[in-house]
């Protein structure tokens, strides 16, 4: 293998003509004034060039998508490697992609709560826990005052549902059931059982009759067999009926997750569940974004001190509206007990609810006038609401006009199912430590680091056994944010919202999760925005990826990262088409005996190149 990408006539924007050598496996810095045309050479050349060639290789259908490539202005680059750039601009603009996901840790939480969370009702908060034959015998046999007395074991298939189940008693009887319990009174099976088709009943099949002896095998075993039959009945469900004369105890268990005081299943957990791109997790209000767009209160009626008459409704204060939009609330206001003349402010809740959201179906008798012609006519409709009618009118307009005059008062709001948390309210009810994956997002890389850095001594040891891997996958990305000084951010923090040098180093910490090797790196400034102890930690990261075989080209004017690198290529001497040139080449101990580098000087600290005012 070549142990050098070798340049030859680059002649890109204002490259004149060179020649370059890049020792591979090694962090090649190249340096100059703004303008120089470090970029050319870094991006618009060496790695234009490397995805060109990687287009090339696929096939004609992949091209299609990925549009041909110009090959830039160069005689000819020996030794490429597949290149992969990684500059400042936003990554990409799918609105749902978080810190989270795009560091891929959000894929391993979910794995992480899929395998050790632990479910809780959603309604009554308490914990749900799945269990086997086995472990609800002994919970049961902990039970206080059962010993010797009768026992049912039953199977709740019916809970709270209408129907005349006829067909059901038949079914149960073939099947060798012979007693049910239907709304709490026993009856046999082959007995015709007659129910009121539009009441709601619980039937449970009788399964079997025992007299608790927790001392004797065969018990044991008898109620085990039940048990197991009664869940595979019943979705998963048992009832233990302990008889005491005419009362009873009844103790409910669940072999899926289900708490049975309030009725709800939860379904078996698995890794989609917990992702918001997918409908099994995502919040079905907003599916998934964790905020809505919607008309705002507050901006269609932006003065609360104007009267309707004056014009308080903004969507509906322009002269073709008025008019129309006026009457019908007249009669609106006389019908509810308002008047349009009254501020906003005085008018109570509950009839301005009706203004803004409509008469809920109540027609109202309205007569118009005309304006023109002096002509009226009466209408019998129900009123729409303002609301209502905006939402209408943004679907079904084709006017850009009208839709641009009506955006102007909606406005971005957080979900009021979810309250932003983008998932459904049962998998926001799966918890690790008390933390639903959310809260584990919404955390400060920071503390989530700890967090994870301490979990291990907190869980218990089949936890840990189960958990080990993803737990270290997720504490060594999260080191990496750290390291590169991104520990503020959170992982629920949207993409979309980050600055450059953030994304930039997104994707550096990213590139080191994935452990790729044999790559060309070009890297555009990465230290821009960092302090001296992060850009430390910054070219620690850049010579972990080299060590992994890597080679690494990266634009900048950081003394530091110039000083700790292997090679510097200095561009220059000035900028546009005085510069493009190679100024000199070689290690930073060459470079600094160098006379004719301005950037050997600079680290000589003879001279200081100003900083670039404007970035190119
Ligand atoms: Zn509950
Ligand atoms: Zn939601």
């Amino acid at each position: 293998m070549e142990k050098y990408i070798t340049i030859k006539g680059a002649r890109e924007n204002n490259l004149q003509n060179i020649n370059a050598k890049i020792p591979k496996n090694k962090i090649t810095i190249i340096t100059g004034v703004s303008g120089s045309g470090k970029s050319t050479l870094a991006f618009n050349t060496l790695y234009a060039e490397g995805q060109r060639r990687y287009v090339t290789s696929l096939s004609s259908y992949a091209r299609m998508f990925l549009g041909v490539m110009k090959k830039p202005d160069v005689d000819s680059i020996e030794g490429l490697c597949p290149a992969i750039s990684i500059d400042q601009k936003a990554m990409g603009s799918n609105p749902r992609s978080t810190v989270g996901t795009t560091t891929e840790i959000y894929d391993y939480l979910r794995l992480l709560f899929a395998r050790i969370g632990t479910a809780h009702c959603p309604e009554c908060g308490r914990r749900i826990q799945k269990q086997s034959a086995d472990s609800i015998i002994s919970n049961f046999l902990s039970k206080e005052n059962i010993n010797g007395r009768p026992l049912l074991v039953l199977s709740p298939i019916i809970r709270s549902q209408k129907g005349e189940f006829h067909e059901l008693f038949r079914t149960l009887f073939r099947q060798g059931y012979s007693r049910v319990i239907v709304d709490g009174q026993m009856h046999k099976t082959k007995e015709e059982i007659n129910l009121e088709k539009n009441h709601k009943h619980e039937i449970c099949i009788v399964i079997d009759r025992l007299e608790v002896k927790s001392k004797s095998n065969d018990f044991l075993f008898r109620l085990k067999q039940a048990i197991d039959k009664a869940c595979s009945e019943a979705d998963g469900l048992v009832i233990l009926r302990v008889q005491e004369g005419r009362k009873h105890e009844d103790y409910a268990y669940s072999k899926k997750y289900a708490c049975i005081k309030c009725n709800i299943n939860i379904p078996e957990y698995s890794p989609r569940m917990f992702s918001f791109n997918n409908p099994f997790g995502a919040c079905p209000e907003c599916q998934g974004l964790g905020f809505k767009i919607d008309f705002d209160e507050d901006l269609v009626i932006p003065d609360k001190n104007l009267s309707i008459a004056e014009g308080a409704i903004a969507p509906w204060s322009s002269k073709s509206t008025t008019t129309y939009y006026i009457q019908k609330l007249k009669s609106v206001g006389s019908y509810f007990g308002f008047d349009i003349h009254t501020p906003i402010k005085k008018i109570p809740r509950d009839k301005l609810d009706v203004i803004l959201y409509g008469s809920k179906g109540i027609a109202i008798k309205t007569l118009y006038h005309h304006q023109k012609n002096a002509g009226s006519w009466t209408t019998f409709s129900p009123y729409e609401g303002v609301m209502p009618n905006l939402r209408r009118l943004l679907k079904d307009t084709k006017s850009e006009y009208v839709k641009n005059k009506i955006m102007k008062f909606i406005r971005e709001k957080r979900c009021p199912l979810c309250n932003g948390k983008r998932l459904k309210k049962e998998v926001l009810c799966v918890k690790i430590l008390d933390q639903s994956i959310m809260d584990i997002c919404e955390m400060p890389i920071r503390k989530l680091l700890v967090f994870f850095q301490t979990i291990g001594a907190k869980i218990s040891m089949q936890e840990l056994k189960i958990a080990e891997r993803i737990i270290s996958e997720i504490t060594n990305r999260l080191e990496c944010l750290e390291h590169i000084g991104l520990s503020y951010l959170s992982l629920s923090r949207m993409t979309k919202t980050l600055s450059g040098g953030e994304t930039q180093r997104i994707r550096l910490a990213t590139q080191i999760g994935t452990n790729l090797s044999g790559i060309l790196y070009v890297f555009d400034e990465p230290s821009i925005g960092l302090h001296a102890r992060d850009n430390n930690k910054l070219i620690q990261m850049l010579k972990k990826i080299k060590d992994n075989d890597n080679t690494i080209v990266v634009v900048e004017h950081d003394r530091n990262m110039i000083t700790e690198s292997d090679y510097i290529i200095d561009l220059g001497p000035g900028a546009g088409i005085h510069g493009g040139k190679i100024i000199a080449c070689g290690s930073p101990r060459e470079i600094i005996s160098n006379e004719n580098s301005i950037t050997g000087m600079y680290l000589k600290d003879i001279y200081k190149i100003k900083t670039p005012q404007v970035r190119r």
